[in-house]
């Protein structure tokens, strides 16, 4: 009678353990596969999808080119403030778009084939586990114990205390319990949505922030443009970038005017003329000598050329009575337009962009 009762409290706390490891099991199976999707997803994005694939102007140059497509004023103010936070407003809205739109079914599939893969891990620990035990005349907490340390590369969840389940001695029961719970909870996991990745711990957007924004965010004093050193400190090394603008994009007018003054730095850094460094300061400075303004404009390295880049003479064309209205300056007089820069067309201002990455 006392074998019985013995066998029967076994049985039970059997089902009550191998319910408890399947919830635990539900939550980080979840979890795991959330996380090995997302950097899934980030990595195949980082090889194949154009904006994050290449180097760093690449990335510029698509953000530029996504703006000038949106005609997003707004977009293009933030980039000139804050061009990180339009980075990574570009980015966040590229992943969206390709995961939750443009490669949805991949995404399930991917995610799916991740919960498959951490199932058969569990199916296989479960078999190993109990294998041990019952060859090795083994207990509960042995079971517990090689069961978790089976799948603590994949999964992470709480320990489990094996004193209340000391009574279990059947543990071929104990794993078919598990099986049979476990196969229900495969079967709701494969019709999870997957809006799901949006709380995953590791997100596919912020891992792909992390690695593509992780460079120099320093601006042209003059035009903003960004440093386009891929390292985030690289002092002693002055800042450069290959493309400057015209300065009045940033908001810089002739002293006393309302005149915008629509050189390129790289044009004025050539020149005769001279300027104030600060709105308050008194002394001006020799363009030729830019770097004896101290910093920033001292770490700085902007090489005189007559490159002229076509997109932000669309840009200035474009924008123009917007501009005004944002700075409150005027294209007259010394920062009247040219004739030649209202020719060009978005299209040609988009193709320009490529001269970036040459
Ligand atoms: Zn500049
Ligand atoms: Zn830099």
């Amino acid at each position: 009678m006392s074998v019985i009762k013995s066998f029967c409290r076994g049985s039970s706390s059997a089902v009550v353990l191998g319910e408890l490891i399947c919830e635990k099991l539900k939550t980080s199976i979840i979890d795991a596969a959330n996380n090995k999707t997302a950097i899934d997803l980030a990595c195949q994005m980082r090889c194949n999808f154009p904006a994050f694939s290449g180097n760093r102007l690449d990335l510029e140059k698509h953000m530029l080119k996504s703006l000038a497509e949106e005609e997003d004023f707004d977009g293009f103010i933030t980039y000139i403030r804050n061009p990180r936070s339009q980075t990574e407003a570009f980015i966040k809205a590229e992943v969206q778009k390709y995961i939750f739109m443009d490669h949805k079914d991949e995404a399930v599939n991917m995610f799916k084939k991740n919960v498959d893969d951490i199932n058969t891990l569990v199916r296989s620990a479960l078999s190993t586990a109990t294998q041990k035990v019952k060859t090795q005349w083994g207990d509960t907490e042995m079971w517990l114990k090689e069961f978790s340390s089976l799948l603590k590369d994949e999964l992470t969840f709480d320990p489990i205390c094996s004193q209340n389940f000391s009574d279990i001695k059947d543990f071929e029961f104990l794993k078919k319990e598990i099986e049979k719970v476990f196969t229900s909870i495969t079967e709701q996991m494969s019709r999870i949505s997957l809006d799901k990745l949006k709380e995953s711990r590791q997100k596919p957007d912020e891992i792909l922030i992390d690695q593509l924004c992780n460079c120099c965010w320093e601006t042209c004093p003059f035009c903003s443009a960004v440093c386009t050193n891929t390292m985030k400190d690289h002092s002693p090394d002055d800042h450069s970038t290959p493309f400057h603008r015209c300065s009045g994009i940033k908001g810089w007018h002739y002293r006393h005017t309302v005149e915008f003054s629509i050189n390129f730095c790289t044009t004025n850094v050539a020149s005769d003329c001279r300027f104030y460094p600060h709105r308050d300061s008194e002394e001006t400075f020799p363009y030729k000598l830019y770097k004896t303004a101290g910093p920033p404009y001292a770490n700085w390295r902007i090489t005189p050329d007559g490159s002229k880049l076509a997109y932000w003479k669309w840009f200035v064309c474009r924008f123009q009575n917007k501009l005004e209205e944002y700075y409150n300056l005027k294209f007259q007089g010394r920062g009247e337009i040219p004739d030649q820069w209202e020719t060009i067309s978005k299209h040609e201002a988009i193709k320009s962009l490529d001269e970036m990455c040459k």
